[in-house]
């Protein structure tokens, strides 16, 4: 079968029946599409949440993955890992997040140890409902901070302040939680070096378990994208910002475990990480993206028209594309080489036979030490993660 899309008249998921997922183990990404409010800096599939939409996307979502669960395959694969993402999938409540994962469980053997992640926005939690996620059997939150500095939140459009960031942090201990994650973002729009570090140091005080912490990006989709901003630090000061967090973090014993996450030992995002081994996972829900078998598929974008979708009895499979030998072995690279771990020399060293320009590049990288070669594998040092993007457009 050739990459290739699903007719928009005639959406159904009949490639996900035709393509059997080659690992016994999956992770299953569910995308929850709205939010409060958009925020300035955000290209992602979300919108501000209507009266009934919450529930008539949920009424979609269990079709969805009622449809997945009568897969002929499905018996067959166990989840690893469960992540809701959006959007502001802490919108839900303690019930509804309850019956959407009874639903997944009614379909799909989970694995003892199962890592269930949600998306958190502080304003939307309480204690009260992080507990009741936590019945509902979630062990791992994600906090999107993003900033603490209460003159630049309400700028990216962030609905809390640098108190309410603090005290979500808190009623997610209280509530038990004890795989917690905190995002924040350097090289926004009025922040400097010393802003950053006070809020590095402010969130390492907190002793999260797991740290994101993600570059601006002017994306197209955003309305930052489209009008511009102004305020932006220099390329020199984000730089600056980077090497600050990565120091910061390392005093504080958290590991530099890819690009943009540092973690306790023990605490590296599971779900994460099969997007990172190009190994395979389930999608749910309005524009979320899978990958089965060799087959690298996304799901009808449009809220509305997902849900009409499911309604008619279809799986709501948009577009996919079946990856050649060469775009896998490109994904395994550039996917591998965000980790601290690497990758297996073996696997570089067949995209440089007989390339000799390429192989020139790679042999400067490794002579400015930004790669390095520990024993079978190669990786990326701190100074290469902050270059990858040069030797990602090589590679792929
Ligand atoms: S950044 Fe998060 S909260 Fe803001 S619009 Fe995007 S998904 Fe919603």
């Amino acid at each position: 079968m050739r990459p290739g899309s699903v007719s928009a008249d005639n959406p159904q998921g009949s490639v996900l029946a035709d393509n059997a997922p080659e690992a016994r183990e999956l992770g299953l990404y569910v995308h929850v599409p709205f939010c409060a409010k958009r925020c300035g800096y955000c290209s992602f599939n979300t919108a501000p949440l209507e009266d009934g939409a919450m529930v008539r996307y949920l009424e979609a979502l269990r079709r969805e993955i009622d449809l997945l669960g009568a897969l002929a395959w499905a018996p067959r694969v166990r989840l690893s890992t469960i992540f809701l993402g959006g959007g502001t999938p802490s919108l839900l409540t303690a019930d509804e997040l309850a019956a959407m994962l009874d639903r997944i469980r009614s379909h799909f053997e989970l694995v003892a140890d199962a890592e269930i992640t949600v998306e958190c926005n502080p304003e939307s939690v309480t204690r009260d409902k992080l507990a009741g996620y936590r019945t509902a059997g979630v062990n791992r939150l994600s906090l999107g901070v993003q900033s603490l500095d209460d003159s630049i939140l309400p700028r990216l459009g962030r609905l809390h302040d640098a108190r309410g960031a603090r005290a979500a942090f808190e009623a997610a201990r209280e509530a038990g939680c004890d795989n917690l994650s905190v995002d924040l973002m350097y090289g926004l729009p009025g922040l400097d070096l010393d802003g950053w570090t006070r809020a590095v140091e402010a969130v390492l005080d907190w002793q999260p378990d797991h740290l994101s912490a993600y570059g601006l990006t002017l994306d197209a989709g955003s309305l930052w994208g489209a009008a511009g901003i102004e305020g932006l630090p220099t390329e020199d000061t984000q730089v600056d910002q980077y090497w600050r967090l990565a120091r910061a973090a390392a005093a504080r014993g958290l590991e530099h475990y890819e690009i943009s996450n540092y973690a306790r030992r023990g605490f590296r995002s599971r779900h994460n990480q099969i997007y990172w081994h190009a190994a395979e996972y389930l999608a749910a829900g309005p524009g979320a993206c899978g990958f089965v078998g060799r087959m690298r598929y996304a799901n009808v974008k449009a809220t509305p028209r997902y849900c009409e979708t499911l309604a008619g009895g279809d799986l709501p499979v948009a577009s996919f594309e079946h990856l050649s030998e060469r775009q896998r072995l490109g994904e395994r690279l550039i996917l591998g080489l965000r980790v601290s771990d690497g990758i297996p020399a073996a696997l570089l060293e067949t995209r440089l036979d007989g390339d000799s320009r390429l192989r020139g590049f790679v042999d400067e990288w490794r002579a400015r030490t930004l790669l390095v070669d520990t024993g079978d594998r190669v990786r990326l040092t701190e100074a290469g993660f902050l270059l990858s993007d040069a030797l990602f457009v090589e590679l792929l």
